[in-house]
């Protein structure tokens, strides 16, 4: 838990979230603001920064997230779907706690 950290804080459930999975380790929820008609991150429970900061350590949590992806976006209805982890600044990253991002179903409709 980081106490200036957005994702730590829709963990605790301080700030909410559409949440569409959770377990002891992983919760995924939709993007606030969407890119693709379906658009949700898997976000481990555990604060870690960005892949680049994951070790041997975060192996088990890094594949139970990517197994997550076909899981969660079947049960969504994608038949397909792209991943994307931006990692660090020049990745573009701007929430520095880990998650993959998941898209599928095309563009979002204009009032999404
Ligand atoms: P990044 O650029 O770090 O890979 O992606 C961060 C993502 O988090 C962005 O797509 C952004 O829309 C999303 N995001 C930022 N703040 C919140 C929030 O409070 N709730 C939700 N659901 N998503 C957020
Ligand atoms: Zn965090």
């Amino acid at each position: 838990m980081s106490a200036d950290c957005i994702f730590c804080k829709i963990v605790s459930g301080a700030i909410p979230a559409k949440k569409i999975y959770e377990d002891d380790d992983v919760i995924a929820f939709n993007d606030i603001k969407p890119m693709a008609k379906i658009h949700f991150m898997i976000v481990p429970k555990l604060h870690v920064e960005s892949l680049k900061d994951c070790d041997v350590t975060h192996q088990a949590l890094l594949g139970k997230m990517l197994l997550l992806v076909p899981k969660l976006a079947q049960e969504q209805g994608l038949a397909g779907f792209k991943t994307l982890i931006n990692t660090g600044r020049e990745g573009g990253q701007e929430v520095f706690h880990l998650h993959i991002h998941v898209f599928g179903g095309g563009l979002p409709s204009a009032n999404t």
